[in-house]
């Protein structure tokens, strides 16, 4: 069979298949339906088995080695990604999968307990956002880890399951794998995030003495513990915060938002006719965009409420979906997609930034506050190199999980805490598993490095946009232009490291960020 003939059967077949399960998908998030859940679980199932066929594997690996063009090329590359992840025992993916269901089902059903009270996440949150009490925060702290020492066994069995269909692939470990089949190469991950770590070490350790001075004001000069924080991670930026939303008081968010991007040269307005933009009872409470069909249906999922951090968010989402909008017209089914999640990142990135920006602020919310505009500046900034940290973190202590996960991981993980966020390891941690209590450790494995990638392409990008449009804001037309043109439009034809290249004129480096963030 030519390669040709088989994609005029199997494309139809997929597309279809994923359509199907994008909106099972989409119910599922906007109701809660349990009916929809089954069906997505299902289809998702389906969608894989048509990735399992050991012949077609085979013969798409001859394929490979034919000469074709360069589309054709391409989209044997991307076919044999996906089934080659799916080449594994099929009773090892079915007991991985229940695995996985059955972690989702602890993480998501567990309430850590308070003097005598079940808690939500959001309570702790509020809890660690409001409580002025250190005694009472550093509870709240230890409450929300409480999950670590349930959820850990069930980990490592995965970790466990998750190395055994790598190495049944040929690869060291599972980290590895993903890492190979997202194109990713491993040292230079490793060297480049050591690289933005060492350059932005003194930028962040000036942040963190701001943050503790502030800290030591409010809570006394007791000890300061990551319980100082407002959130259970310290990966988010914990001052001056609330005083931020009064730069959105009285803003309609959506129209403020649409009228942004109209003046990039694009019209949101269809998207956000087809999102769903506010809070309602049974709907997912957080946000993401969606490609239902790679046909035009795009959609967002919001839940916007009057505060700085929901203008940045419905920017990002419709960051990612204007780039899903932008392929160019004549890409064949399977390239219509980023080539990973690090340049779609970036886009909505740079979109969620102008939330933060003193300049683009002016034309979201209008001329006035200026005194705020500018600690929205420095909140930014505070935010990139906090944030940075937390990803050095999960990405090296992942990549040493799947490498050895008999070696003690509390220790690892409270060493890499303090090196990289400079926290110390509050007294009697050794054996409560506190790398277990975050969500992606279990559940969205080798996964969080493309954050910081994709804020290190964002700060070149906008380099580029300086020297093309002489400003980095995005509501110009030039800008628009250039991203269209350069970064949405070639879709998956490349890979994500070539398509830096083709919109950069260099490879990936942590240079801009640094400048921008750490100088
Ligand atoms: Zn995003």
């Amino acid at each position: 069979m030519k390669f040709e003939e088989f994609l005029k059967d199997f494309v139809p077949v997929v597309a279809r298949k994923s359509k199907q399960l994008n909106k099972a998908y989409w119910i599922l998030e906007t109701t809660g339906s349990s009916d929809a859940a089954d069906l997505k679980a299902d289809l998702d199932t389906e969608l894989r088995f048509l990735f399992n066929d050991p012949k077609i594997y085979e013969q798409l690996l001859a394929w490979e080695k034919e000469p074709h063009d360069p589309i054709a090329k391409r989209q044997i590359n991307v076919l044999i990604r996906a089934f080659k992840q799916n080449q594994i025992p099929k009773q090892l993916l079915e007991e991985m999968a229940q695995k996985e269901a059955a972690l989702a089902q602890s993480y998501a059903n567990f309430r850590p307990e308070l003097d005598g009270k079940k808690l939500s996440e959001n309570e702790i949150r509020d809890i660690l956002k409001n409580e002025t009490d250190p005694e009472k925060r550093k509870k709240a702290w230890e409450a929300s880890k409480q999950i670590g020492p349930i959820l850990a066994p069930q980990i490592l069995e995965l970790v466990r399951l998750r190395n055994q269909s790598a190495k049944a692939l040929g690869y060291s470990d599972y980290f590895q794998m993903q890492l190979d089949l997202q194109e990713v190469d491993s040292k230079w991950l490793l060297k480049t995030l050591d690289d933005l770590s060492e350059k932005s070490e003194k930028a962040y350790e000036s942040v963190l003495s701001q943050i503790a001075q502030r800290q030591s004001q409010m809570f006394g000069t007791k000890e300061l513990g990551p319980w100082s924080w407002s959130d259970p991670f310290c990966q988010e930026d914990p001052l001056d915060m609330k005083e931020l939303d009064e730069l959105v008081d009285g803003v309609d968010i959506a129209k403020a938002s649409s009228d942004f991007y109209q003046n990039m040269g694009v019209d949101v307005g269809a998207i956000l006719d087809r999102s769903d933009m506010y809070e309602r009872s049974g709907k997912n409470q957080h946000a993401f965009c969606m490609n239902l069909d790679r046909e035009g249906d795009v959609r967002t999922l919001n839940n916007v409420q009057p505060s700085i951090k929901w203008l940045e968010t419905v920017l990002h989402e419709l960051g990612h979906a204007i780039y899903e909008l932008g392929f160019e017209k004549d890409l064949p089914w399977l390239l219509r997609e980023p080539p990973h999640m690090i340049p779609t990142e970036a886009m909505a990135l740079i979109a969620g930034r102008q939330a933060y920006r003193s300049q683009a602020l002016k034309h979201l919310i209008g001329d006035q506050k200026e005194d705020l505009r500018n600690k929205a500046d420095l909140s930014l900034r505070r935010r990139q190199l906090i944030f940075s940290r937390w990803v050095l973190v999960m990405t090296a202590f992942e990549s040493e999980l799947y490498r050895d996960p008999k070696q003690d991981l509390n220790q690892l993980w409270w060493k890499y805490v303090e090196k990289y966020q400079k926290i110390h390891k509050p007294e009697n941690r050794e054996n409560q598993f506190d790398w277990a209590t975050k969500y992606h450790i279990g559940l969205a494995p080798v996964y969080y490095f493309s954050y910081l990638l994709g804020e290190m392409f964002a700060s070149v990008i906008q380099e580029c946009l300086i020297a093309e449009c002489e400003s980095s804001a995005l509501n110009h037309p030039k800008a628009g232009e250039f991203l269209q043109k350069k970064l949405f439009g070639p879709g998956n034809r490349m890979s994500w490291s070539a398509l830096v290249e083709h919109v950069t004129g260099k490879p990936l480096s942590s240079d801009a960020w640094v400048k921008e963030f750490a100088t």
